[in-house]
C-alpha cells in the first residue's frame, strides 16, 4: 500500500515541525487549510498553537463540520497541546465550542505559565523505554476522561496522553524533540484503522 498522506492543520501553530517528523516517520504530508485539502488526506494532525485563535479560524475556513464528519467516520486524528484542546469535548475555562472529537474535559495552561514550560522524561508504556522527552509549553491537562478514553501517560497525577479509538491527544509536543516515537505510534494507528476493534465501539 502506498504511504498514507497525513494532513497537518496549517492555520496557525508549529506546523513545519510536525510535517518534518511525519516525513521522517515515512508518511506523505499535506498542509490542510481548506475542506478540499482535508478530503485529500488519510489522517489529520492539529499542532500546538493558540486554541482560541484556531477555533475561530476553523469556523471561518469552513472546516468544523468536515473535520467532525471525517473523524466520526474513523479518520485518525491527533491533537498536540492546542490540538488536544480543540478536539476536547469541553474546556474548563473556555466559552467557545470545540470540535468535540474525544470525551475529555481539559484545563488550559494548567501546568503554569510560559516560564514554567519544561521538558520532562515521561513514562509512556505504549512506547516502551526509554522515557519520552516530553516538552510542555503552557500545556493543558485532562481533568475528566469518559469511559471509552484510555490514558496512555500522566504527569503529576493528571492525564497528558489519551486515546479514544481513532483520536489521540497529547498535552506535550513530540514534534519538538527529534524523538519520533509518538509520530510512529500515530502512523501505526493509521495502519490499524480499518480493523481496530476500538473503532467499532464508536
Ligand atoms: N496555551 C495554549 C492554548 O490554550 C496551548 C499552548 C500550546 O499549544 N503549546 O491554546
Amino acid at each position: 500500500m502506498a504511504a498514507p498522506t497525513v494532513g497537518v492543520l496549517a492555520l496557525q501553530g508549529d506546523v513545519v515541525e510536525h510535517l518534518r517528523a511525519l516525513r521522517r516517520s515515512g508518511a506523505r504530508t499535506r498542509e490542510v487549510r481548506t475542506p478540499e485539502d482535508l478530503a485529500a488526506v488519510d489522517a489529520l494532525v492539529v499542532p500546538g498553537g493558540e486554541s482560541t485563535t484556531v477555533i475561530r479560524l476553523l469556523e471561518r475556513f469552513g472546516l468544523v463540520e468536515p473535520i467532525r464528519e471525517r473523524v466520526r467516520a474513523g479518520m485518525p486524528f491527533w491533537g498536540t497541546c492546542m490540538g488536544m484542546i480543540v478536539a476536547a469535548h469541553d474546556v474548563a475555562d473556555l466559552e467557545q465550542d470545540t470540535l468535540d472529537l474525544i470525551d475529555i474535559t481539559v484545563r488550559r495552561n494548567a501546568f503554569g505559565r510560559q516560564v514554567d514550560s519544561a521538558e520532562v522524561p515521561l513514562d509512556i508504556p505504549a512506547l516502551g523505554n526509554p522515557p519520552f522527552p516530553a516538552v510542555f509549553i503552557r500545556a493543558p491537562w485532562i481533568e475528566r476522561a469518559g469511559p471509552d478514553v484510555t490514558s496512555l501517560a500522566s504527569r503529576d497525577g493528571h492525564g497528558v496522553m489519551v486515546r479514544q479509538a481513532n483520536v489521540l491527544g497529547t498535552s506535550f509536543h513530540p514534534e519538538l524533540t527529534g524523538d519520533d516515537r509518538v509520530h510512529a505510534y500515530f502512523l501505526e494507528m493509521l495502519a490499524g484503522a480499518a480493523g481496530d476493534e476500538v473503532i467499532a465501539r464508536r
